[in-house]
């Protein structure tokens, strides 16, 4: 299995080679050269597998040789072995047709631990047999920090730092990064945005010298390890609810366009997909462009769900790669007119194409809060607000008797605030945090300034060297 770039301008790589680059050199994604297919007999083999296996099946559809289901197998094992349920991936129903998939059931109570538990292992493999060691720097607003962190801690050969806007996170999503004392983990209080924050993970990337003596690496969900890791969970609702033979159609609450586009992956395999209905906060550029191909930039505003409080959504532009039939100039030339003028020109039949199978639906706040209140009052089901998003889009946008699955994309213990304002009580958090207010923090606090902040960087440890 090779990769190629959506603008043609990157050496093709194999697995092993997108993991470890991230995003191509020439400002591209990596996406499969071609497609994996199965069979509807194919499907139907794989019911009844427990996750962890069905994960390394189908996973080891696009590792190719650089990591065979074999490798996989106990790797996903271990990478799933530590979620709150037996299940993994949950199905809750909610109502005639509709069902919600529980993806927080990982160490940090988001969607992200499907992807990340299991791209910490193939880091760390990956080194094992290549030697050498890496330094994972990202910024984030709240989740993905969490989560990457959780995945590397400890971990052989990887130095991970994290930079979070001071004072911009939730308590309990700071809490949950600056609590993990592994020697290997730094986390730095950036005085400044979360623009700040990723300008300055930019600029370490481009600053040459730096990148090569300190081997950085990238986990952002342009990674195609992520999207490939978050394919599994589609083909298990899927199958569950009686996939090859009948459809089924996802509400994805939407952000940087990762999740949502392993579920339109999961289709392209073949997995019959009826629907894909794409939830937004007020930050709606994806919903205005599915309604009215309005790929035009606005600026972000704050909502409930701060973890779409995106107005790039930068793996849309491998859905663009393939409704421009692959032709990388032309992806190129889109993205470009899309930095420079802050709007995408999208042509008429490509977006017709993209509305055949996606659906976009924008709500603001307080119809989140009312659904996170309706959705509890009907059925007992507390949703976190950014679940509430998706389940808002599917109730508008659900095809007439497809069964209709909700990505629930994090536990509502999260986002405590929110909660409290839609049903007046605060969720309580799952065991395994029960504690997390009372545990030590680690974290240093710097000036969004680049001199300082790679210093920090080069100064933090090694498992091994610690
Ligand atoms: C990251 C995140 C999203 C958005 O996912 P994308 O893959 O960026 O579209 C939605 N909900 C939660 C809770 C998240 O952490």
């Amino acid at each position: 299995m090779r990769y190629v770039s959506t603008r043609g301008g990157a050496e093709p790589r194999d697995f092993e080679g997108v993991l470890l680059a991230g995003l191509a050199e020439d400002g591209g994604l990596f996406v499969p050269e071609a497609w994996p297919e199965l069979s509807a007999a194919e499907w139907r083999a794989l019911r009844g597998l427990d996750y962890p296996a069905l994960a390394a099946r189908l996973i080891a559809r696009f590792t190719g040789g650089s990591f065979p289901e074999s490798e996989l197998l106990p790797l996903c094992r271990a990478a799933y072995g530590g979620f709150a349920h037996p299940a993994v991936v949950p199905l809750v129903q909610l109502g005639p047709h509709l069902f919600v998939e529980e993806l927080f059931h990982g160490p940090t109570l988001a969607f992200k631990d499907l992807a990340l538990q299991l791209v910490g292992r193939l880091f760390e493999a990956s080194l094992a047999r290549r030697g050498g060691e890496i330094a994972i720097v990202g910024a984030t607003s709240g989740d993905t920090g969490s989560a990457a962190i959780a995945a590397c801690a400890g971990r052989a050969g990887i130095r991970i730092a994290i930079l979070h806007p001071d004072g911009r996170t939730s308590e309990v999503q700071r809490r949950q990064m600056t609590t993990v004392l592994a020697p290997n983990v730094t986390n730095i209080a950036i005085d400044g945005s979360f623009d700040d924050c990723q300008d300055l993970v930019k600029a370490m990337f481009a600053d040459t010298p730096f990148r090569e003596t300190m081997h950085l690496a990238a986990v952002n969900s342009i990674n195609w390890a992520r999207i490939a890791a978050q394919i599994p969970y589609y083909a298990a609702a899927a199958l569950a609810l009686g996939a090859p033979d009948r459809e089924v159609a996802f509400a994805v609450p939407t952000g940087n366009f990762g999740n949502v586009l392993a579920a339109w992956a999961a289709r392209r395999m073949g997995l019959p997909i009826a629907r894909l209905i794409v939830g937004s906060n007020r930050n709606d550029i994806l919903a205005r462009f599915l309604v009215a191909n309005d790929m035009s930039r606005q600026p972000v505003v704050p909502s409930l769900s701060p973890s779409m409080d995106i107005q790039v959504s930068s793996n849309f532009e491998r859905l663009l790669f393939e409704l421009l039939d692959r032709d990388p100039a032309a992806t190129a030339a889109t993205m470009r007119e899309f930095r420079a003028g802050g709007r995408m020109p999208v042509p008429e039949a490509a977006w017709r194409r993209a509305t055949a199978l996606f659906a976009g639906h924008a709500v603001d706040d307080e119809a989140t809060l009312a659904e996170i209140r309706a959705t509890e009052a009907a059925t007992g089901y507390l949703a976190d607000p950014h679940t509430a998003v998706g389940m808002a889009a599917a109730r508008a946008l659900s095809l007439q008797g497809i069964q209709t699955v909700v990505a629930a994309t994090a536990h509502p213990a999260k986002f405590p605030d929110a909660i409290e304002r839609a049903v007046g009580r605060h969720p309580p958090l799952p065991s395994h945090l029960a504690d997390l207010y009372e545990r030590q923090e680690r974290y240093i606090r710097l000036p969004a300034d680049l001199a300082q902040v790679e210093a920090a960087v080069r100064s933090a440890s090694l498992r091994n060297a610690a």
